[in-house]
């Protein structure tokens, strides 16, 4: 784990499995948590890390209900836990298939220990609701919990720290890594919602997975994405193949053909 000193007391901590980023901003009187990890084991990593850095009481968000993100918050107890409404609904009926589809598929690369640990992991449901837009005050500090709009999801939500120009992004932004386009996702209002951020005048952008960004970065993975999107468009009216899309697209083939299959029949 290594620790990324973003702006005054805003942090971001990156794991090598998944290259996953997670956030920290620390208040005069609490502080937030952003995303908790792959299972107990990495939240109660995640939880010492942040003990390191304050001993404030913590509240914690859930950028969206993808397993990665959520799985740690037993290792944060005691803590109001942050979520979009269809983030909890998500997890109350599917928390245990997503694990148990991780676990399998960590089984199959011979990662036993963390198909073990993710089975383990106790689900914790959210208690606080993000509908469209909250903010919190740590003390000294206000930070705003966002719904762009549905994208990588139709759950996310972004972490607005304004006073320092910083973004928590969830996975809406994906950096060393095409972003995630799962059975999950809205290709075509993605762009949308990563206008609803970069209004937000973000000077840094965290994404779940991979190193903070830059406003530009956004733009292009914006740019993009609206190119998968209008590809998704052309599929399902008809005006082209499947194949024909998936050359077109900014993406490798594995990383939009299962996304635009969908546009086929959508
Ligand atoms: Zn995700």
């Amino acid at each position: 784990m290594r620790w990324i000193e973003l702006a005054d007391r805003v942090f971001a901590s990156r794991y090598a499995e998944l290259d996953q980023t997670l956030g920290l901003v620390v208040g005069d009187d609490r502080c937030l948590v952003v995303d908790t990890g792959t299972d107990e084991h990495h939240g109660a990593e995640w939880a010492a890390a942040v003990r390191e850095i304050t001993a404030l009481p913590w509240t914690v968000v859930i950028t969206h209900a993808h397993w990665d993100h959520f799985l740690g918050t037993a290792a944060f107890p005691g803590a109001d836990v942050w979520a979009h409404p269809r983030c909890t609904a998500e997890i109350d009926g599917h928390a245990r298939d997503q694990a148990e589809s991780w676990a399998e598929r960590y089984r199959e690369s011979g990662r036993d220990d963390l198909a073990d640990r993710l089975l383990a992991a106790r689900v914790v449901r959210p208690t606080h609701e993000v509908v469209d837009h909250v903010e919190l005050d740590l003390g000294g500090r206000s930070v705003t919990l966002v719904h762009p709009g549905r994208g990588h999801t139709d759950n996310d939500v972004l972490v607005h720290v304004s006073d320092d120009g910083v973004v928590f992004a969830g996975d809406t932004v994906e950096q060393g890594a095409p972003p995630s386009i799962g059975k999950d996702g809205y290709p075509l209002e993605w762009p949308a919602a990563l206008d609803v951020l970069l209004d937000l005048g973000p000077r840094i952008i965290v994404p779940g997975h991979g190193e903070p960004v830059d406003p530009g970065f956004v733009r292009g993975q914006r740019a993009e994405l609206a190119v998968v999107a209008s590809l998704f468009d052309g599929v399902r009216s008809g005006t082209l193949s499947v194949d024909e899309a998936v050359a077109q697209s900014p993406y490798p083939a594995e990383a939009t053909r299962p996304a635009l299959e969908r546009g086929r029949v959508a």
